[in-house]
């Protein structure tokens, strides 16, 4: 039997009104994408122009990795460098060149601008150009910025993917169409969905970031891409720029975004209905299966997201659509509207949205409203829990696979095990 699929058609939350807060906030920098991008390609090197302090935050956030060589450094600016009494230009070029001398499996090295880099006002594009034309044709060198008070700390990935876009090859117009899944997805999510796309017969399928940068997909008139994170405007438009069409989909988050995302390049490629309904069926049945469990002990449970990740419109709408919970309060970052039209179109009309923080405030209106459940960033974790308010960390969302069916369970299991702990520990 074929599960039907239902393509909402209402307007939702789009012309819900959205309070927009400029205060002060409480985020992590985009260093902290290193963690999961420097697993996902595999022959890169991060390395962090920075301070002691960016040193510590990327070690303690990726703290279980010391045991390998690992793949992201440090180089450190001192007080010499800040005091303009060395050229941290040749330091850079020395660190480098020790690197890669130690390392010849790396073929992609980034150099990551940090607040510090920015204060000295390192040129770390030209650092970039210089150490290509150096270290070409064994190693490739781009630059982007992780630095951050005013971003969150996905935009890293953002900046990171951007870097990538111009080195893309160029596909000539006139090319057979192809699919560019845009944004890093733990491998077994991808492989998933390389399986899907072949059975619905869409052959020219590719991936950003590739797992090994030589493998880098092409881009051109004739590329059509979905995005698999909703982080990644700077990159979407960079794509966009070189003729890339954006899909607008929902995040294939739980079984009606996977679904919903899937669907969008069906479309696009003229997959037949059946094919398509042959291609999802099982996996649809078996996440929606999955999804009634998580939904008896999550269904009416009230949850409050503090901006943080960006991916809180897509996580709220498949809270509030496939567990039943409540939405007090929906915050983003940023509302990119391009990006996010088909996820406000299926938030309940009634749906509390804010843009930005104001952070005093926002704890305020949590408390006030006493949520069963705070997703946010690990600033305000302690702080809530310390007041009788369950939290979710949202950088957990990123370090783990949640994107696609199979995946649709685990994630709903992040929203109900804390609330499991805490009626443990209530006992
Ligand atoms: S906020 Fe700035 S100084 Fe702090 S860890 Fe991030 S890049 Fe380094």
């Amino acid at each position: 039997m074929s599960a039907t699929l239902q393509v909402p058609t209402g307007t939702g939350c789009l012309d819900a009104p959205v309070l927009r807060e400029r205060g002060q906030r409480e985020v992590f920098c985009g260093l902290t994408g290193i963690v999961w991008l420097h697993r996902k390609i595999q022959d890169a090197f991060f390395l962090v122009v920075g301070s002691r302090t960016c040193a510590h935050l990327i070690q303690s956030a990726a703290g279980v990795m010391i045991f390998a060589e690992p793949r992201f450094a440090t180089a450190i600016i001192d007080e010499r460098d800040l005091a303009g009494l060395a050229d941290a230009n040749d330091e850079l070029d020395r660190v480098v060149a020790q690197l890669l001398a130690r390392r010849p499996e790396i073929k992609l090295l980034f150099l990551v601008g940090s607040c510090p880099s920015e204060v000295i006002k390192l040129d770390l594009s030209r650092a970039a150009e210089r150490l290509s034309q150096t270290h070409m044709p064994d190693v490739r060198v781009l630059n982007y910025s992780g630095s951050g008070i005013e971003t969150t700390f996905t935009q890293g990935e953002d900046a990171c993917l951007a870097a990538l876009v111009p080195i893309m090859p160029r596909i000539a117009a006139g090319a057979q169409p192809s699919l560019l899944v845009v944004g890093a997805l733990a491998e077994v999510v991808e492989d998933q969905f390389r399986r899907m796309f072949a059975a619905m017969g869409i052959e020219r399928v590719s991936f950003l970031p590739p797992r090994r940068s030589v493998d880098l997909p092409g881009v051109g008139p004739d590329t059509v891409m979905l995005l698999a994170q909703p982080f990644l405007a700077d990159t979407a438009r960079a794509l966009e720029a070189r003729g890339a069409t954006h899909l607008s989909a929902p995040f294939p988050l739980g079984e009606e975004g996977t679904t919903a995302w899937l669907h969008a390049a069906a479309e696009s490629f003229g997959v037949p209905a059946a094919r398509f309904a042959m291609a999802t069926d099982p996996s649809r049945q078996r996440a929606s299966a999955a999804l009634a469990v998580a939904q008896k002990k999550l269904a009416g449970k009230r949850i409050f997201f503090f901006p943080d990740s960006q991916l809180e419109l897509p996580l709220a709408r498949f809270v509030s659509r496939e567990l039943g919970m409540k939405l007090v309060e929906v915050g983003t970052p940023y509302l990119h509207r391009d990006h996010m039209t088909p996820e406000l179109a299926l938030l309940p009309q009634s749906t509390f949205l804010s843009e930005g923080q104001d952070v005093d405030r926002q704890l305020d209106r949590c408390r006030a409203a006493r949520p069963d459940i705070a997703v946010c960033g690990l600033g305000l974790a302690n702080p809530l829990e310390a007041e009788g308010i369950t939290t979710k960390w949202s950088i957990e969302l990123l370090f783990t696979p949640i994107q696609g069916y199979n995946q649709a369970s685990d994630l709903a299991e992040l929203f109900a095990r804390p609330l499991l702990r805490r009626t443990k520990l209530a006992v």
